[in-house]
């Protein structure tokens, strides 16, 4: 590994918000514990169990799946490119390459199951905001209020210089009532397929933190006790991934641990796969928090439009907006 595990990010803890966004964070570091305590991560299934039952009168995934015969989800993506000057300003070919990953990962091109999510470039913009860039979790709220478009179906995902331990972070779907304007995604511009070297050049830091968007917890949560990430088919883990430690099995409960998982913390090369519990999961927390009144499609007109066509080329990555009282 290069220099580029030796820099800390600021710790998502140290913001004081009071508000526990950074805890969806993929740390690069290893040796990271999952930054969701017990209480919070209960919370939050329990909180998709009610909202479900609540909607549909079922919180039974496999059932919920079945009556709700989902066509194919296609997610429309926003994406922010927060740059400094030359530093951080990925061309657009990056941009549709993360998209493509994006959508090789969640189709199961890459190992593991489809989990029916498919993603479609909606826009992307480029903003030149030394302030955004250089620390993003700080200014957070002043960038997303900014920058941020469309409603609960919609996908914005902001790149920065989140840092190059911890590479991004995300809300949860449970949390976009209460904060819609910081609904979303942040992830390191390092991160981004092929714009970088290192272990994690795969785009799949993106992959993980949209899971968390789309309501996944990690592998690893709560360790060997029960419920862990409340998914039945991903095998409980006591830690995070470090590297690629294929043959690890460090709970006595059946199953090896899910290192390849992309809700996991190995390496890119070590990432590869969602499980057919976490594709259930993902449909059913898209239906009690992100999908539109009647079904599944995103109650974002603008977003909808946007799905037919990708006003990428409105806008070259040369020609920067700049945002007032940054330098
Ligand atoms: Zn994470």
């Amino acid at each position: 590994m290069g220099d580029r595990a030796r820099v800390r990010a600021v710790p998502a803890s140290a913001r004081g918000d009071g508000c526990d966004r950074g805890s969806a964070a993929r740390r690069a570091r290893p040796g990271d514990r999952a930054d969701l305590g017990g209480e919070q991560s209960a919370a939050l299934l329990a909180e998709l169990r009610r909202a479900l039952l609540g909607r549909f009168g079922t919180s039974d995934e496999q059932r919920l799946d079945m009556s709700l015969r989902r066509a194919r989800l296609v997610v429309p993506v926003r994406f922010h490119v927060v740059h400094s000057g030359s530093r951080g300003r990925v061309p657009a070919s990056v941009v549709r390459r993360q998209v493509s990953t994006l959508n090789a990962a969640y189709g199961g091109r890459r190992g593991g199951a489809d989990t029916g999510v498919r993603f479609r470039l909606a826009s992307a913009d480029w903003t030149n905001a030394s302030d955004w860039f250089n620390d993003p979790q700080e200014y957070e709220g002043a960038m997303k209020k900014r920058l941020r478009r469309g409603g609960r179906g919609t996908l914005n995902v902001f790149t920065a210089a989140v840092g190059t331990d911890v590479l991004g972070f995300s809300t949860f779907p449970q949390w976009y009532r209460k904060h819609p304007r910081l609904d979303g995604v942040v992830i390191d511009y390092r991160a981004l397929p092929k714009n970088a070297d290192g272990p994690f050049d795969r785009g799949y830091t993106a992959v993980h933190e949209i899971g968390h968007w789309l309501g996944l917890l990690h592998t690893f949560q709560g360790g060997c006790v029960p419920p862990g990430d409340g998914v039945a088919d991903t095998p409980y883990e006591a830690e995070p991934a470090e590297g690629c430690p294929t043959y690890r099995d460090t709970c006595a409960q059946r199953g090896r641990d899910p290192v390849h998982n992309f809700m996991d913390y190995g390496h890119d090369t070590c990432m590869r796969e969602f499980t057919a519990g976490q594709g259930r999961r993902i449909r059913a927390a898209w239906a009690a928090y992100r999908s539109g009144r009647r079904g599944h499609r995103h109650a974002d007109p603008a977003a909808r439009r946007a799905d037919r066509g990708v006003d990428l080329g409105t806008r070259a990555p040369g020609e920067v907006r700049s945002v007032g009282g940054s330098r």
